[in-house]
């Protein structure tokens, strides 16, 4: 099968790259904070969706959008062909020869953002993925396999809570009914915002087929840390993604008056909170391991109260899974070991969990070879390549980050740098796609 390849007209270096990023970089930015507030199903959602169907018309990609509200923009085979004979869902993970075979080859990320996140993580994947197919129909590729542009749905969770829920669901490791009854801050179900999105949640669910017509699936990213700008290369190769989980501190107390209860009569659960915020600390750099609790929520929540419950949200990650099991292990008792003194009590209900992700070798190891040995490196984020891995070859490229700072406005990355990354997917795919 041969792809029709579009010329692409006037192409220079860099240009399809700057122009894009011109029109998406206004799309959910928070003028008061100038970070993105781009959350699923809600209307800068919709602005960066539309973007996203516009580079696929202008490019004549035929683009749409799947059960699960993932978007793909699709070069050389129509969307809803029937799966290759050679795959079966979830055979390409165990297939011996990276890239091999008559699959798809897939590249982007996605669009969506945290609470006032940065420009790049997420929509660097996908502009690149446009620009790489861009350079790679400059250099006059004839791709004899199909590739698709892809952003998946819901990302990073802000809305409702969990993470890559598009690739979750599309993989079959998110079950609809739990999907759809997932609630936002407002009580909003994650079925109600996608119907008023325009998208019926009543089809959501696994995709085997789709996944079985992917062959390879390589994720862009900007690099989360500092280790690129330490080691001095612009690119590098994810190696594995660490195990990682959310856990839910639920700290009871006793509601009472902040100027007429003595110190000793308190059962204050902030106190015990505050302990276990620091042992989680300690904890964390004795496994050589992360610990955060980045979100708290307190009731009554009043100045001058002593406050009936705590809540804090522990986000813990390590190398491997028995350092985490038993960090997270150590947390757990040091609350109840301060909640005991303080007269709190405490429960730990766990959110969520991810086991560690090790990318498929061959296909890491190829694509390393792809753009002349660059480094490996693992990460602590969590990314649509790694839910994907179970099911499809799947790998990661990281673009240096100059200060390591993600999540955040400050997210940065060169520009240099990102067109080192267009360049290099356009490698990977003219290698995987164009032998
Ligand atoms: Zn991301």
């Amino acid at each position: 099968m041969s792809p029709a390849a579009p010329a692409v007209r006037g192409w220079t270096r860099g240009a399809s790259f700057q122009e894009m990023w011109r029109d998406l970089t206004p799309l959910g930015r928070h003028p008061g904070s100038g970070g993105y507030r781009r959350y699923a199903w809600t209307a800068a959602d919709a602005d960066c969706r539309a973007w996203f169907a516009d580079q696929a018309r202008a490019r004549g990609l035929s683009c749409e959008t799947d059960r699960n509200g993932n978007q793909w923009a699709w070069l050389g085979e129509p969307a809803d062909a029937d799966p290759a004979p050679s795959g079966g869902p979830g055979t390409g993970g165990a297939s011996g020869s990276p890239g091999a075979g008559s699959g798809a080859v897939v590249t982007g990320s996605h669009l969506d953002s945290v609470p006032d996140g940065g420009a790049f993580d997420g929509p660097l994947g996908v502009v690149s993925a446009f620009a790489a197919l861009d350079e790679l129909l400059a250099r006059g590729a004839r791709p004899s396999r199909p590739l698709a542009v892809a952003n998946f749905a819901d990302e990073e969770g802000a809305r409702f809570g969990l993470a890559c829920a598009g690739s979750r669901l599309t993989t079959g490791r998110l079950t609809p009914e739990a999907a759809r009854a997932l609630r936002d801050a407002g009580g909003t179900t994650l079925a109600t915002a996608m119907e008023r999105a325009g998208h019926d949640p009543d089809g959501l669910g696994p995709d085997p087929g789709r996944l079985a017509r992917i062959g390879a699936f390589v994720e862009l990213h900007v690099e989360q840390g500092r280790t690129l700008a330490r080691t001095g290369d612009p690119l590098g190769v994810a190696s594995a993604i660490w195990p990682h989980g959310r856990w839910r501190f639920d700290f009871h107390g006793e509601a009472n008056h902040a100027g007429t209860t003595l110190l000793t009569d308190r059962h204050d659960p902030m106190l015990t909170y505050a302990h276990t915020v620091l042992a989680a600390r300690e904890e964390a750099h004795r496994a050589g391991a992360l610990a955060t609790f980045g979100k708290t929520a307190v009731e009554p929540n009043g100045v001058n109260a002593i406050a009936s419950l705590v809540r804090g949200w522990l986000d813990s990650r390590a190398a491997d899974e028995r350092t985490l099991d038993a960090l997270v292990t150590a947390v757990e008792r040091a609350a109840a070991a301060h909640g005991e003194r303080d007269g709190v009590t405490v429960r730990v209900t766990r959110e969520s969990y991810t086991p560690v992700v090790e990318f498929e070798h061959a296909l890491r190891d190829r694509i390393a070879g792809l753009l002349g040995g660059a480094r490996l490196l693992p990460t602590g984020a969590g990314h649509d390549a790694g839910i994907l891995s179970a099911a499809v070859p799947s790998a990661m490229l990281f673009v240096r980050n100059p200060t390591g700072v993600s999540h955040s406005p400050a997210e940065t990355a060169a520009e240099d740098d990102c067109l080192a990354g267009v360049t290099a997917l356009a490698d990977v795919l003219e290698g995987l796609a164009c032998p």
